[in-house]
């Protein structure tokens, strides 16, 4: 077993969120954000429905179209209020008692919460709540949420809250539920998206705006950070209840974990993947004949990498679309497995050819490897690599499934060591500001930084209480992160 906080990976958790108010079968409508969300998590989802009386609460295991298709599940759920999470947690994290949303009886009546990140105090304010008290149900960083709430001295619910996301550093986009306020809430920095639409009238709070196009909603904006939307029956009301902070959105986002559909920030993502292609073949093109991509992930970038070296884009691997993501398959084995069940080299456009193969990035390596091999089989006369992002270096600690830093194949290779690793005849990656520029900057700033760029710079832009405090590291493998 490994002794290291993020040995076994159970901390990070990757997440969606969806909520509706003031509409029939809200909880439908929450199923159907939720399937369009699921890249955001596939282990459990769960919904909590509010019926003008009571609160209504499912939470299941599994993929969305599995469970909450189901119509004796959406019967129970009636209500004209509904807030959903879709969750991925790599291992362990105690199953469906981790699944959100949460929900709590308070002395200021029902309320749940579902939350997208991961709070980087959540262990220290946990301990805290415990010597005072407080009982937890759970090992998730979110439902210290509601414990803040319930303590909190304040007269007004909104205020409760108010105090409760106070306390807290890290990234948090959250929905919440009582019985007549559906809230949104990002954090002061913005991390993680969260956007604001209306179907008919009935507004709606969503981790991506995929979700809304598919129930033919309509986006109406994000919400900004530091943001708190209160939606209630007499509207919607703004409120920044936060110490006002420069936004660090999560440039990974862009890279890798946003559906490609997706506008986020005014940005549509797979324009943003594009053009990182385009930079990618300005910084480091070399001779070849054809430009491939890892597919999903690749695909995008290799179209604007393709577009700009001039060279045929060929899909020189084909994808099984029916094995889920490898990379957050739990355990070593089992990954390699699903990397060999995943893709599959299509030899027709690879034989004989010097090959440019374009991913989004390399964690540990293992994708990488394998892909390489395959392609090397089917016949490429030179495999040349080209990543769509600067090496991953660093873990995350907002809420992106990254392992243990010393896991990350960047954190203990040079570039040359890596292209040895993979076996490529050449290895490049995108630069830092490369990366900016194709988010529409001209370059990093290094005095204030325009987005998260933690896993790539090791630069964290909030307080890592937990991982600081020595004497949690043991804790801390117990504690799983919110998604
Ligand atoms: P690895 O095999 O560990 O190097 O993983 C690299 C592959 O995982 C790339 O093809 C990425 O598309 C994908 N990937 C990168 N980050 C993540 C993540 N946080 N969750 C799931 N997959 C990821």
């Amino acid at each position: 077993m490994d002794e290291t906080p993020f040995g076994d990976d159970t901390l990070h958790e990757e997440c969606g969120v969806f909520g509706i108010f003031q509409r029939a079968d809200a909880a439908a409508v929450v199923t159907l954000g939720l399937h369009a969300l699921q890249h955001r998590g596939q282990e459990a989802a769960g919904i909590v429905s509010y019926d003008g009386m009571q609160f209504h609460v499912e939470r299941h295991a599994g993929l969305i179209g599995d469970t909450f298709t189901k119509a004796a599940v959406l019967e129970r759920l009636p209500g004209t209020a509904a807030i959903g999470h879709t969750r991925y947690a790599t291992t362990g994290g105690g199953g469906l008692r981790n699944v959100q949303p949460f929900f709590a009886e308070l002395s200021a009546g029902g309320f749940a919460v579902a939350h997208n990140g991961n709070i980087t105090n959540a262990m220290t304010v946990q301990r805290e709540l415990q010597r005072r008290g407080s009982i937890f149900s759970s090992t998730s960083d979110t439902e210290t949420i509601l414990h803040l709430v319930a303590t909190s001295g304040a007269r007004m619910f909104v205020d409760k809250l108010i105090d409760a996301l106070s306390r807290l550093e890290g990234a948090f986009s959250l929905v919440g539920l009582s019985a007549n306020t559906m809230f949104g809430v990002r954090d002061p920095l913005g991390i993680r998206p969260l956007v604001l639409g209306d179907l008919e009238g009935a507004p709606i709070l969503a981790s991506e705006t995929c979700a809304l196009d598919i129930i033919g909603a309509e986006f109406v904006r994000d919400l900004e950070a530091g943001e708190m939307v209160v939606i209630t029956e007499d509207g919607i009301e703004s409120v920044f209840p936060f110490q006002a902070r420069r936004a660090r959105f999560c440039i990974f986002e862009y890279v890798y974990f946003a559906r490609p559909d997706s506008n986020v920030e005014g940005r549509n993502v797979y324009d943003i993947r594009k053009k990182i292609g385009i930079e990618l073949a300005k910084e480091s093109h070399v001779a070849a004949d054809v430009v491939v991509p890892v597919p999903d992930s690749g695909v995008p970038a290799a179209i604007g990498y393709s577009q700009e070296a001039g060279l045929p884009f060929e899909l020189g691997i084909i994808r099984n679309h029916y094995v889920g993501r490898t990379f957050i398959q739990p355990t070593d084995s089992i990954r390699h497995m699903g990397v060999k069940l995943k893709h599959n080299a299509n030899r027709k456009m690879i034989e004989g050819k010097r090959v440019i193969l374009v991913d989004d990035s390399i964690v540990r390596g293992t994708t990488s490897q394998k892909i390489v091999r395959m392609v090397r089989e089917a016949g490429a006369s030179e495999v040349h690599m080209r990543i769509a992002s600067p090496p991953t270096s660093a873990s995350c600690f907002y809420g992106v499934d990254t392992p243990e830093k010393a896991k990350l194949l960047a954190s203990r290779m040079s570039i040359e060591e890596m292209a040895e690793f993979i076996q490529v005849d050449s290895l490049a990656f995108l630069s830092i500001d490369g990366l900016y520029r194709a988010c529409g900057e001209a370059s990093r700033s290094k005095i204030a930084p325009q987005f998260c760029d933690a896993c790539f710079t090791g630069d964290y832009p909030t307080a890592l209480t937990d991982q600081d405090g020595a004497d949690n590291v043991r804790q801390l493998s117990l504690l799983g992160g919110a998604g």
